[in-house]
């Protein structure tokens, strides 16, 4: 019953046009966390990796040739482990099941990919699992669903702008932190390989820009001021770094050319010439 909920709802999470195509469903939110002024931070993540995109194929064509796929996760509204038949969507389409539950002690939140599983019998059943174990492994991840779930009970603000009250916890920050482990910060095959034995991420679009030594981290975080960081301080916003997206990039994500900021202010230069000469004419 709750596949059904979930198909009819991914429909409405579309986003935005361009960057990681994310897809809130919020089928399993049975504690009604995320009300429409949160489901706006929620928003305002989603925007954050406006910058790349998402390097999968469109999956669902192959579904007449895969049998019993099915997703499994713990559900982020009872912490239940829940195993659904899913397939993975088309057009780089990431799903993200978000809830809240009550969660032990000074834990704020979790986030991760789903595991999955599925049969075949054909040659592009065959063709179908090369392109999921493409999309998986030490060197590439890219994730097509996965869960947030947070705190249901924490004093938290959630607002847009960046000031966040003495004593709050920034849910934006905090749905940051969940959404970037779906993608594979932290969680993926992909991620851990590039972690040497003392600890020290040494991915390779991050040593360009910290050096040969590579990053500290904690298990599955970052050592540092990152969103990443495993400990998030109340009364902060933290927006990602260029570190963290040059982790995106080890792990397969695209950047996309920004609308580049020189050619806003060429342009906003050629309007003031113009004006001026206006001026001289009349
Ligand atoms: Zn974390």
């Amino acid at each position: 019953m709750r596949f059904v909920a979930a198909a009819a709802l991914s429909a409405v999470g579309t986003l935005q046009s361009y960057g990681i195509n994310i897809v809130w469903d919020f089928s399993y939110d049975v504690h009604e966390f995320w009300t429409p002024e949160k489901r706006q931070v929620l928003d305002l993540v989603a925007q954050q990796f406006n910058g790349y995109i998402l390097n999968t194929p469109d999956y669902s064509i192959y579904s007449d040739d895969v049998m019993n796929f099915t997703i499994s996760f713990t559900d982020p509204g009872t912490g239940s482990l829940e195993s659904i038949p899913y397939f993975p969507a088309g057009n780089q389409t990431l799903i993200i099941f978000a809830g809240a539950r009550p969660l032990e002690g000074s834990l704020l939140g979790l986030g991760g990919p789903v595991n999955y599983g599925f049969g075949y019998s054909s040659p592009r059943g065959e063709t179908f699992a090369d392109l999921m174990y493409e999309a998986d492994n030490e060197e590439t991840f890219q994730p097509f669903a996965g869960t947030i779930s947070l705190k249901l009970e924490a004093d938290y603000y959630f607002g847009l702008e960046d000031a966040v009250p003495v004593g709050k916890i920034d849910l934006f920050t905090l749905a940051l932190h969940e959404v970037a482990h779906v993608l594979g910060i932290g969680t993926s095959d992909a991620w851990k390989a590039r972690v040497d034995e003392n600890g020290y991420y040494k991915g390779e679009h991050v040593v360009e820009i910290v050096g040969p030594d590579g990053l500290p981290t904690t298990p599955a975080h970052l050592d540092g001021p990152y969103v990443m960081n495993a400990t998030l301080t109340s009364g902060t916003r933290i927006y990602l770094s260029d570190i963290e997206y040059a982790m995106l990039e080890d792990l397969g994500y695209l950047a996309i050319p920004e609308p580049a900021t020189t050619s806003f202010v060429l342009l906003a230069g050629a309007a003031a010439i113009t004006a001026s000469r206006r001026r001289k004419a009349s």
